[in-house]
């Protein structure tokens, strides 16, 4: 593909981007090679407003890279979505050309879905509007939000949206694989606050979907990913959350047993204002524990109390006061700021491999085996985390009302981990395989879809559950080319 131009220019990434620019080999959604003419290229160029952007531009490898390290595609092309417009041309030019192309939010899914080798990324991270109606207690979000930023506008106002655990992951494919965060117990999960969408359907239209109009489609896009086409607006009912009563208690990793088992008795029993979860880390050099514990590493546990502040420091007493902790970083908090508390844990640029999967239960070997394995991690870096995500609004929900599929689950468990030096990968995912088949006889029938790596047909099976069925009928009419098809796939029932 890449070959000299014919006026003398000697620079090769003037030589790659014309080349690119005269006949474009591009990757169809089959996976065969396809070539689009320059007229064709530039036609599409000059009916965007945002920006078309090849191999060679400066901004290239900045906008192909996500938060995964692991993911290193190289797109032909990432159209910088604009607005509503410039991802119905997309949708019609990938759809014309039949190309394989990805759907990108924020970016921050560890599968890497969002990013394509040879394809067409429609990337939505620059469509950033926020609208907070305070009459009504909603905000209207564009799909290139990140969570930060959504808490950042509606924090002023003392409301919140229910989101995720830390700040820099994307409102988008958060919101249609469930979204799991500090006010779920409270609130619910992320699309159990959704009030309406608007969605940008294989057929190239532009349609608004609630209960009362495309209805199905309302309820296939609360926990079918990306399946139903892109979404370009989100309606979130939003909670009068100001300041909170958030934060850690740290205890040793050779305390971590009674730490965990108290932790799990006492989430059981607190009030829905709280949420919390268990953490297992190596803290870094900053943190205010004693040297010992940045070697051993730490249980933390932490959360966020959304309710009444004074009521809030009662409830959390026995957990601060339990051990004691070897330290105790709770305080009142804006709700913004409770949301980056954890951002520590996950910076962008790592290397990351995932595993997890709703509990049975937390029961006392459940905890023996995370501790046991904690003591062998090969990568300082590595997250252990457990959810408590049951006793809640989540729960309050009727089990049909959206297509996320996994209400019953009490703990939801989680290894992520993460290193920085590539020659490692084969030993933290050897670990890792190795924990997690460790971990199975502690595992319900039940994984959260938004954690989930590349894990084959009958992991996104088991992922959406016995709302599978209706979902594959709703694929067929809504896409029954399947051409929203790079992320969990549901395959039309039709095929
Ligand atoms: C560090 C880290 C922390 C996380 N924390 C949480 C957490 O606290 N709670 C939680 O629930 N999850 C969490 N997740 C998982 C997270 O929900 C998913 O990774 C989610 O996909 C991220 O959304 P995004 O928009 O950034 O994803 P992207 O990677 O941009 O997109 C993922 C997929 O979603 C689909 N998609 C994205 N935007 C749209 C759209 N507008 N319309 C249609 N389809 C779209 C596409 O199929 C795309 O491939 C975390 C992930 C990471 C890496």
């Amino acid at each position: 593909m890449i070959s000299k131009n014919t006026n003398g220019q000697s620079d090769d990434v003037l030589d790659y981007h014309e080349d690119m620019t005269l006949n474009m080999s591009i990757m169809t959604a089959t996976g065969q090679e396809t070539v689009i003419s320059n007229a064709d290229l530039e036609e599409f160029k000059t009916s965007l407003r945002g920006k078309l952007i090849y191999p060679g531009d400066t901004d290239y490898d900045e906008t192909r890279k996500i938060h995964n390290a692991m993911i290193d595609k190289h797109p032909a092309m990432i159209v910088r979505c604009a607005g509503v417009a410039d991802i119905i041309t997309s949708v019609n030019f990938a759809k014309k050309n039949n190309l394989l192309f990805t759907v990108r939010g924020a970016g921050h899914n560890v599968a890497g879905s969002s990013v394509c080798d040879g394809g067409l990324v429609i990337d939505l991270s620059h469509m950033k509007g926020i609208r907070v109606n305070l009459s009504e207690r909603t905000a209207q979000v564009e799909p290139g939000v990140t969570w930060g930023e959504l808490s950042h506008e509606l924090q002023i106002f003392g409301l919140a949206a229910t989101g995720g655990f830390i700040s820099t992951t994307g409102v988008s494919g958060l919101t249609l694989g469930g979204g799991l965060g500090w006010l779920l117990r409270k609130h619910g999960l992320a699309l159990d606050n959704l009030l309406s969408v608007d969605v940008v359907t294989a057929e190239g239209k532009l349609v608004n979907a609630d209960p009362t109009q495309h209805a199905d489609l309302f309820w296939g896009v609360r926990g079918g990913g990306g399946n139903f086409g892109i979404v370009t607006s989100f309606k979130f009912r939003v909670h009068p959350v100001g300041s909170v009563w958030g934060g850690l208690v740290l205890h040793a990793a050779s305390k971590g047993s009674e730490a965990l088992r108290y932790w799990r008795d006492y989430s059981i029993k607190s009030p829905e204002e709280f949420t919390g979860a268990a953490v297992i880390f190596h803290p870094p050099a900053e943190f205010p524990v004693p040297e010992a514990l940045h070697r051993e590493g730490i249980v933390a546990m932490g959360g966020v109390y959304a309710g009444d502040i004074n009521t809030g420091e009662q409830v959390l007493y026995p957990l601060r006061q339990f051990g004691p902790p070897a330290a105790d970083i709770f305080q009142t908090m804006p709700y913004s700021a409770a949301q980056t508390m954890a951002d520590f844990l996950w910076p962008r640029g790592l290397y990351n491999y995932w595993k997890s999967n709703f509990l049975k239960e937390l029961g006392d070997d459940t905890i023996a085996t995370l501790l046991e394995f904690f003591a062998t991690v090969p990568s300082p870096l590595t997250v252990m985390v457990i959810e408590h995500v049951g006793d809640g609004a989540m729960n309050r929900i009727g089990d049909n009302d959206t297509a996320f599929a996994s209400r019953s689950g009490r703990f939801n468990f989680l290894v992520t981990s993460l290193w920085t030096n590539p020659q490692d990968s084969d030993a933290n995912i050897r670990w890792t395989r190795e924990f997690w088949d460790a971990m199975k006889p502690f595992m319900a029938d039940a994984v959260y879809l938004n954690y989930m790596g590349e894990e084959g047909e009958d992991r996104v099976k088991q992922a959406y559950g016995k709302k599978y069925e209706k979902l594959a009928i709703l694929k067929s009419k809504y896409d029954p080319a399947n051409l929203f098809r790079m992320n969990q796939n549901i395959t039309p029932a039709n095929v």
